[in-house]
């Protein structure tokens, strides 16, 4: 049995320059000393545990793995134990006097530097020292799990000097005590210290207890309210934590309900998700995980989950991307991988070929779940698909490989309701256009002047291209909707904000393909051929037209007149799907004053059905007041289900409504 000699020293190298650029680095995460020296208890454990693996020790049977945490508000200490594998005297100076003081002078040496930017991902490689960052003084009490070896103690103050002595602990294991700053007293606080460790230290693979020192001893249990006596199992203490996260399981012996459970408990998140991966992979390197879809609520909710990133259970952060896939970060999920470069810069991590493979595992993980659903459980798949589709639309604009491997499964919703791939949708407009010869879907596409918001080169002027009709506001729309439904045309629902983006890139790569918005232009189908020679016609579109210019007073106004099939329509406005664009564009862009003529008219047509009776007592009655009054409301009704009426032409729409309600009573 050797002695601890006792022993003074300085920490070597000049750890007067170390601490205040640790700490100045640090400064925003201070709370991380909880993570690393309760996961040194962590790893002093699994050395213990793999010790009696491999049969070099043998435990009591009452043996029980367990990491303590005490605080003593009234002291401002916190104390961390462990019954891991202790350390000799040997072991301090090695580890805690010459190692980690090295690792932390290389970790300076490394980033002094770059001081400024907050860049260190886990700020590992700190470790032990990372307790100086809110305690003038620290102090270990450590047994080794050697017998023979005698207890250590080791202080020390501000991590410059130490003192080494013979320690009081007389149980295998490590005791570790700190004493706070005066401006880091709030650790010691019974509910923040909660906090801290289980924002970090939740899934460590041991159990951590919690104890306030300074808190009135419990009294008998009171009886519960059923008068019953608690049993054994109620009274017992409970961890903080959950040592078996479910991902550490296999996939196979995983129950639906275990991964709702889990969904809740890690998310706080009530609405049930859709569905999940769980990520199992051993080769090349270790990684494991579970994502899940959440259900969104498109019209109140940002579209933003949370990936929490471990490693080996300890958790580093949420959400860097440099992981993992940007637009994976709309899910929600947990990923553990031990294999990440964690004591390098982000900057590093972003160039590292190794994270990248990463990245592209789980890319392709994602993409193999979504395409073996749409093959093999087309309806769940259905389903989800007005929950998923912004996501894997956002992901097919932010990563071409997934775009790639998601092509085939890009669903799209129909107006009578059904997924429709584009393909399906373009086969079944060829057929109903070869049905019905007047009509053929695919159109003449002249680049408009304001080619800005088209999508399309200018190589492409001329060519046929297959028009996909979509529409973006089912309410808004609603007039096309039937006149389309009554034509046999069909169109796709393309009603979230990613779609306009989305539907700009599937142009891009399909040049032979169009999408308008179904109410960007009539038709042939829904017109009555005009016969070239009628004289009549000709008269009275010509005659209409100068009369609505005039009444309203806009004389650059485009008025066309048409025979519609439809009779029930008497007016309505067309916006050109290029125009269209581009005033989205500025909305986005906030170009609200701007006047879209700049870039080649706003693209608005007024649409006249000269079939319909108003229309035709306009050109008979062209000098009354009455056909003026028609004109102003055709325009009004006709601009009202397009956008909305300015507050004064509103309140011109309900005197001149009011007046036109008045002949009844006469
Ligand atoms: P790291 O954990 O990355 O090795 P640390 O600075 O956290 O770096 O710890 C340095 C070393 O000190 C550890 O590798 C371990 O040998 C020893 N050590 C620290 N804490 C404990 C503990 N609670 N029990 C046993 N050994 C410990
Ligand atoms: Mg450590």
């Amino acid at each position: 049995m050797s002695n601890v000699m006792e022993e003074k020293g300085s920490l070597s190298i000049n750890s007067e320059n170390i601490f205040p650029i640790i700490k100045k680095w640090l400064y925003s995460d201070h709370d991380i000393f909880f993570r690393e020296l309760i996961s040194n208890g962590c790893d002093a454990i699994t050395k213990m545990k793999k010790l009696e693996i491999m049969g070099e020790v043998s435990l009591p049977e009452d043996n029980e793995w367990k990491v303590t945490v005490k605080v003593s508000p009234e002291e401002s200490t916190i104390t961390i134990i462990d019954n891991g594998i202790g350390m000799t005297a040997e072991e301090v100076k090695q580890y805690i006097n010459q190692i980690a003081f090295s690792g932390a002078q290389a970790f300076v040496e490394k980033y002094k530097d770059k001081a400024n930017e907050d860049c260190i991902i886990g700020h590992f490689g700190l470790g032990f020292y990372s307790a100086f960052m809110v305690a003038h003084k620290v102090t270990i009490n450590t047994k080794s799990y050697k017998e023979d070896e005698p207890s250590v103690y080791w202080e020390s103050e501000e991590g410059v000097d130490f003192v080494m002595s013979e320690g009081s602990r007389t149980e295998r294991g490590t005791e570790i005590t700190l004493y706070l700053n005066e401006d880091s007293y709030e650790f010691s606080n019974e509910y923040r210290a909660k906090e801290v460790i289980e924002k970090y230290c939740y899934f460590m693979p041991t159990p951590i207890y919690f104890e306030n020192v300074d808190a009135p001893k419990k009294e008998e249990e009171p009886k519960a309210e059923d008068g019953e006596e608690k049993t054994e199992e109620e009274k017992k203490p409970q961890p903080l934590n959950n040592p078996n996260p479910l991902w550490t399981k296999h996939p196979n012996e995983c129950t639906e309900e275990e991964y709702k459970q889990f969904f809740r408990d890690v998310f706080h998140d009530y609405k049930e998700p859709l569905f999940w991966i769980h990520l199992n992979m051993d080769y090349p390197f270790n990684l494991k995980g579970i994502l899940y879809f959440p259900k969104v609520n498109m019209e109140y909710e940002n579209l933003e989950g949370t990936i929490k990133l471990y490693s080996n259970q300890v958790f580093i952060a949420d959400n860097i991307k440099e992981v993992i896939p940007e637009f994976l970060l709309l899910l929600k999920g947990v990923i553990d991988c031990p294999d990440l470069p964690l004591n390098v810069s982000r900057s590093a991590l972003q160039n590292d070929g190794f994270v990248k493979k990463i990245s592209d595992y789980i890319t392709k993980k994602v993409a193999d779940k979504l395409s073996g659903m749409c093959k093999v459980e087309r309806e769940s798949y259905e389903k989800y698909w007005d929950d998923i589709s912004p996501f894997i639309k956002y992901g097919c604009l932010k990563d071409d490989k997934f775009c790639e491997k998601m092509k085939e499964y890009m669903l799209f919703k129909n107006l009578e309701g059904k997924y429709l791939t584009l393909e399906d949708y373009i086969k079944a407009a060829k057929e109903a256009a070869g049905e019905d010869s007047t009509e053929t879907p695919a159109v003449e596409v002249e680049n408009a002047d304001g080619s800005l918001a088209g999508g399309g080169d200018d190589e492409d002027s001329g060519e046929k291209k297959q028009i996909v009709y979509y529409v973006t506001d089912e309410r808004q729309q609603s007039q096309y909707i039937n006149m389309f439904k009554e034509a046999g045309l069909d169109a796709v629902l393309l009603t979230h904000n990613i779609d306009q983006p989305y539907i700009s890139k599937l142009e891009y790569e399909n040049k032979e393909i169009r999408f308008q918005r179904i109410d960007a232009d009539l038709t042939e189908a829904f017109k009555e051929d005009v016969a070239e020679s009628e004289e009549d016609w000709k008269k009275l579109t010509e005659t209409v037209t100068e009369m609505v210019k005039k009444t309203l007073g806009k004389e650059k106004l485009t008025v066309k007149v048409e025979k519609l099939k439809n009779e029930k329509v008497a007016s309505m406005i067309t916006l050109s799907e290029d125009s269209r664009r581009m005033q989205d564009m500025m909305k986005m862009y906030n170009m609200y004053g701007t006047d879209p003529s700049m870039f080649g008219g706003d693209g608005e047509t007024l649409v006249l059905n000269g079939n319909h009776p108003l229309v035709k007592y306009v050109f008979e009655h062209k000098k009354s007041k009455n056909a003026s009054v028609i004109c102003e409301q055709l325009y009004d009704l006709a601009m009202l289900s397009h956008k909305p009426l300015a507050p004064e032409e509103m309140t011109k729409f309900i005197e001149r409504s009011n007046e036109i309600m008045l002949l009844l009573t006469k």
